[in-house]
């Protein structure tokens, strides 16, 4: 697998090889049983059940970096942050920051455009309750770490949704970037902000889960300062 990760010479070919990885059992297990017995909500559809690519250009400034798919939304439609609650307030703050064409994200062929931003996850499959464990987190860092060497020469700012995201930007600093990662490592936070040398700013936003938007935790406003910081970090008009 990782062999197959550095052998990708383009987005579109990594996203294939990506597609095709079933270098954890576990996680394996879980996409193929949810795909199979499915929510209610969505019986009668197909559902994509394998990992899940990143999404976006390959000339992006602006990189968001989730956590993993969801049971029901990218392993249901294939598209990362796409048929779920999540993706609803995610993309209709990067349609308000101009980042997206349009404020859902529905299906694979809703017809979503995104600007100078690539969307992708830690873990690329969904795991049981969301978290996935050290292991698979190590086992999927080679497709990550491919999917930032290829859009590289544009990159200039990451947004870590989460904990999870954040801690595992820095093994990505040395892998891509050739650099020690900072010690103590920066905490997470929301509005949390490390800027390295020759390596893209990453800021800190909570993720855009059920739990954090309907208490309040993130609201519209917040995320709207986070793309706004980003895009100015980046030099996206
Ligand atoms: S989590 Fe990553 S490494 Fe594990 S099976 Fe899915 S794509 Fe492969």
């Amino acid at each position: 697998m990782v062999a197959r990760a550095a052998r990708a010479t383009d987005l579109a070919d990594l996203d294939a090889a990506v597609s095709d990885c079933f270098a954890c059992p576990r996680l394996v297990q879980w996409r193929e049983e949810v795909a199979r017995t499915r929510r209610a909500a969505f019986r009668d559809q197909e559902y994509w059940g394998r990992p899940v690519p990143g999404l976006g250009t390959g000339d992006a400034r602006i990189a968001i970096l989730g956590l993993a798919p969801a049971a029901h939304g990218g392993n249901r439609t294939g598209r990362i942050f796409t048929g779920d609650r999540s993706g609803d307030v995610l993309f209709a703050a990067l349609h308000r920051a101009g980042l997206a064409n349009q404020p859902t994200s529905v299906a694979a062929d809703d017809g979503l455009n995104l600007r100078d931003l690539r969307i992708f996850s830690a873990v690329r499959c969904a795991p049981p309750d969301n978290k996935p464990t050290p292991v698979e987190r190590d086992t999927c860092a080679p497709w990550l770490h491919r999917e930032v060497t290829l859009i590289r020469p544009t990159l200039r700012v990451v947004v870590a949704l989460g904990a999870f995201a954040w801690a595992a930007w820095w093994p990505v600093l040395r892998a891509v970037y050739g650099q020690r990662p900072p010690s103590p490592r920066p905490a997470f936070g929301h509005g949390a902000h490390w800027s390295g040398t020759n390596a893209p700013d990453l800021l800190g936003c909570y993720h855009v889960s059920q739990q954090n938007t309907f208490t309040g935790r993130l609201t519209p406003g917040m995320l709207d300062d986070v793309f706004g910081q980003a895009k100015q970090l980046a030099g996206v008009d």
